[in-house]
């Protein structure tokens, strides 16, 4: 059998062929392409940036088996793989907390101005603070949109800071609201009254544009914005207008509509723009990546493999 993996980081590199013995294994470092294709592919790995298309999936004469190292899946098209009779199982999970803790490192990269105030230290040699004035996350309300595995390990973190928390979900779970004491709100009344909002959506359709150009002008003057879900899920052109009109006083975004086209240098100057701003962090859709959730993601993909192998598969996406 052959499994070809895509975004090989060094790690999975020894990792791979000590456990999956017996397998033929190809490990690229780039993400997933058109243009590196390895046609004899049974087993084919990839990350969540890497998009696998219809047209991939029916170039892979002999594929039996997509198995994402990543909890998402919007980058395949099931439709696709199911019409070809191709299973797709994903790592459920491998690290709520992981990205949770990373959402906080926005958002206190955010209210402290962590960037600026390192970078002028670093480059600069500048001790002055006097345009480095931050804000209390204390008695500040978030707004969590998605309270899943990752949102509500976020609602947590942030009661440590005694932040108010209020929540959107299409699915509430009463008992986490009753347990994390939580309210449930509806998105428009989030949007109002939020101080921060947190995106914790999957990338779907449903969630595509959930903060867009209609719906921006609901936001709370000064509010901030983090994503680490999915690109798709804010349109950007709407976040930059709203921080061209000072709506949104900051963003900090691990994920990015534009994402791939920044990565192929080809986002235009609006993209371009946006993140040369003071008051934007942008991170690489980096929010996953500490070294026991990549570890927990390596260990959950071979078994994925193995369980396939041995006739009775385990995280089946549908
Ligand atoms: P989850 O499935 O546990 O939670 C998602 C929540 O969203 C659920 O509570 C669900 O009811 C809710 N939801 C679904 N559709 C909705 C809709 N239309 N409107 C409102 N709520 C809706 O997922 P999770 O593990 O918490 O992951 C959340 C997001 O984080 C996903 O998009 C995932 O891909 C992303 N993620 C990003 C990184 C990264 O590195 N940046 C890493 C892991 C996960």
């Amino acid at each position: 059998m052959k499994a070809v993996f895509y975004d090989v980081n060094p790690v999975e590199k020894l990792y791979f062929p000590q456990i999956l013995t017996g397998y033929e294994l190809a490990l690229i470092e780039e993400p997933f392409t058109s243009s590196n294709i390895d046609p004899s592919a049974e087993i084919l790995s990839v990350r969540a940036t890497s998009k696998v298309s219809a047209e991939v999936i029916n170039s892979l004469p002999g594929l039996k088996l997509i198995a994402t190292r990543s909890t998402g899946f919007d980058n395949i098209d099931l439709e696709a793989a199911k019409l070809k009779g191709v299973p797709v199982v994903n790592v459920p999970a491998y690290g709520e907390e992981t990205v949770a803790e990373f959402t906080f490192a926005l958002i206190l990269g955010i209210s402290r101005r962590l960037v600026d105030a390192a970078n002028q230290v670093k480059l600069h040699r500048n001790f002055e603070t006097d345009s480095l004035q931050g804000f209390d996350l204390q008695s500040k309300v978030l707004g969590v949109v998605g309270t899943g595995k990752i949102g509500s390990h976020v609602i947590k973190i942030a009661q440590c800071f005694g932040m108010k928390v209020i929540a959107y979900d299409a699915f509430p779970n009463v008992n986490l609201a009753h347990e994390l004491n939580f309210a449930y709100v509806s998105l428009e009344d989030l949007y109002k009254t939020s101080d921060m909002i947190s995106f914790h959506v999957p990338g779907r359709k449903e969630t595509e544009h959930m903060l867009n150009i209609d719906n921006i002008n609901q936001l709370k003057r000064g509010v901030v914005v983090i994503n680490t879900s999915r690109g798709m899920v804010i349109e950007t052109q709407a976040l930059i207008k709203a921080l061209d009109e000072q709506l949104v006083s900051a963003v900090g975004l691990d994920v990015l509509e534009e994402e791939q086209q920044l990565k192929d240098n080809q986002a235009d100057q609006s993209i371009q723009g946006l993140i040369d701003r003071p008051n934007v962090i942008l991170t690489p859709h980096n929010a996953f990546n500490t070294y026991e959730a990549n570890q927990r993601i390596l260990d959950t993909t071979v078994e994925n493999i193995k369980a396939f192998m041995a006739n009775s598969p385990i995280n089946l996406v549908s």
